[in-house]
């Protein structure tokens, strides 16, 4: 009989815990695994977890089509960036670049610190319904929290001489990273002209905060195709589509 209840109550025990183990591990399913296929893509992140929920809800979510911009006479974005040490992360979404504190941008008077800076191909913002072949969004955020991405769009053309720099140490596996003694200058990546395009978005992945202050830069810089094929080899799907601009005005410099 001992022998007996012993045996219920381990097996009990066994019971609950591969119980509680299912849970976890479905709890975990449902919140961290976003990404970008059918089971897991952009379709289904408002539903992955209540604090997701404004993917599905918001009214100002990004990227867009930029198209019927109207001409104004933005404030120019003042660019300061530092060069910084070499710090690569594949956080199994995108490749990123973690940015060395001191570099930052003003616009309109507004500071806004370079943070990071990471890459999808093709890029998320539509120009005319067309997209780019690549994008680096460079993301800021000010003393107050609000966020300002800088979206550079790339043409495939000559090898980018920056993106030779990173995507030599591209960490390949998700939760990788490679911290090098190399120098890189976040202004190498910018074309000439900054006019841009600007509107008021979201983060393009979960949680698709809103309030994020966009500002694409209307000229574009090149990439090889070798270049863009490294990086969709690791991410082969890296971009949310569209999201209907519900009635939102984009303004370009003038
Ligand atoms: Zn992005």
């Amino acid at each position: 009989m001992e022998q007996f209840v012993h045996y219920l109550k381990s097996g009990l025990i066994l019971f609950l815990l591969s119980f509680s183990t299912l849970t976890l591990a479905g709890s975990d399913h449902a919140g961290a695994h976003w990404g970008y296929g059918d089971e897991t893509g952009p379709a289904h992140w408002g539903d992955m977890k209540p604090g997701y929920s404004t993917c599905k809800t918001g009214k100002h979510q990004s990227p867009i089509n930029i198209s019927g911009a109207h001409a104004t006479s933005l404030p120019a974005i003042t660019f300061r960036y530092q060069a910084t040490l070499l710090n690569v992360v594949n956080n199994g979404h995108a490749i990123q670049v973690n940015y060395a504190p001191g570099s930052y941008i003003t616009v309109a008077g507004k500071r806004y610190k370079l943070l990071q800076i990471h890459f999808h191909s093709p890029s998320e913002h539509e120009i005319d319904g067309k997209a780019a072949d690549m994008v680096a969004h460079l993301v800021h955020k000010a003393a107050d929290g609000q966020l300002a991405v800088v979206a550079v769009l790339f043409n495939k053309g000559s090898r980018n001489p920056l993106i030779e720099k990173i995507w030599k140490h591209m960490p390949t596996h998700k939760g990788e990273y490679s911290k090098t003694a190399i120098k890189i200058n976040a202004s190498d990546l910018l074309p000439t002209d900054r006019a841009y395009y600007h509107y008021s978005g979201s983060l393009t992945t979960p949680p698709c905060s809103e309030g994020v202050n966009w500002l694409v830069l209307k000229n574009r810089v090149e990439v090889s195709s070798s270049q863009i094929d490294a990086l969709t080899h690791i991410f082969p799907k890296s971009t949310r589509p569209v999201q209907p601009l519900n009635g939102r005005r984009i303004e370009v410099s003038r």
